[in-house]
């Protein structure tokens, strides 16, 4: 008897074997049965495609047109030059002052604890007419945060902002970039727009003044938004990038370029789609009336 039972395993081997050999489709579809493949298959490596990835910033303009802008659509040149993480007494001050000689208005995203810090320079930089963004009150990666701890750093922040300048805060810029869908909901249900970038400087590479130059000035067409930083950390040198702010403002302003702040382009935005809506409207009441 148990010699009959050994020789069925056997045969039942040779038959699997020369299935394998003969039909590996055979195998593939045995796998894709309900149970066998769910047990033969690794899960989530890497943890959920929400704790591993960020979404390229496409991805959220996409999903979320009305809450996340990453560039515009103006009918005459215009571009918006935004600089981060300030405020410092090094490099901002040194910013302020080229855009007051050219006389440009900018939009600074400004760290909640750093304004907290330097709040001279965040009433200089209102009382010259830019406009200020919150960038998180302690630079945090909004994707690696719940929506409820994304929702106390940003009021912390906006708070800190506006009892220094007196005026309300709504558009977010997100350190590194960094957000994921349901980031972006929980901004948007509180009121706030996040402004990305369509150009980066990238200056906090520690640039030369030709190198930031070269990374903006041909990259430009009307409705980008350009990202520099005013501030760095201990180690960041944004000698470069002061230094070609001259040259990138007359070669834009020479090809007729105005400079538009966050709201500005929001207000922009907010009349192209009412325009677009009234005509969508119109053509669907000619569309009934025919
Ligand atoms: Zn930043």
């Amino acid at each position: 008897m148990r010699n009959t039972a050994f020789f069925y395993i056997i045969i039942g081997i040779l038959i699997s074997v020369a299935t394998v050999i003969a039909k590996p489709q055979a195998v593939d579809s045995l796998l894709q049965s309900k149970w066998l493949g769910e047990v033969a298959l690794p899960r989530y490596t890497d943890g959920s495609e929400r704790e591993s990835r960020t979404p390229e910033t496409v991805d959220l303009v996409s999903l979320f047109p009305d809450i996340v802008i990453r560039q515009w659509y103006p009918k005459t040149q215009k571009v918006a030059l935004t600089f981060d993480d300030g405020p410092d007494d090094v490099y901002t001050p040194k910013i302020l002052d080229v855009l007051a000689k050219y006389k440009v208005r900018a939009t600074f995203f400004l760290i909640g604890s750093a304004a907290n810090k330097h709040q001279e320079i965040v009433r200089r930089i209102h009382s010259e007419g830019h406009e200020i963004g919150n960038h998180t009150y302690f630079h945090s990666n909004l994707s690696r945060m719940a929506p409820w701890q994304i929702l106390l750093d940003l009021r912390k922040a906006r708070k800190t902002l506006s009892d220094i300048t007196g005026e309300d805060v709504l558009v977010v810029r997100p350190p590194y970039g960094a957000l994921d869908p349901p980031a972006v909901k929980a901004i948007g249900d509180e009121g706030y727009n996040v402004l990305l970038w369509t150009v980066d400087s990238l200056d906090w590479w520690g640039l030369s003044k030709e190198e930031v130059m070269e990374n903006v000035i041909p990259r430009v067409e009307s409705g980008v938004i350009v990202l520099h930083h005013s501030a760095g950390g201990p180690d960041e040198d944004l000698t470069g990038s002061v230094d070609a702010l001259p040259e990138i403002i007359e070669t834009l302003q020479a090809q007729g370029y105005t400079f538009l702040t966050a709201s500005e382009i929001l207000e922009e935005i907010r009349i192209q789609n009412e325009i677009k809506k009234e005509a969508e409207e119109a053509s669907k009441k000619r569309a009934r009336a025919s």
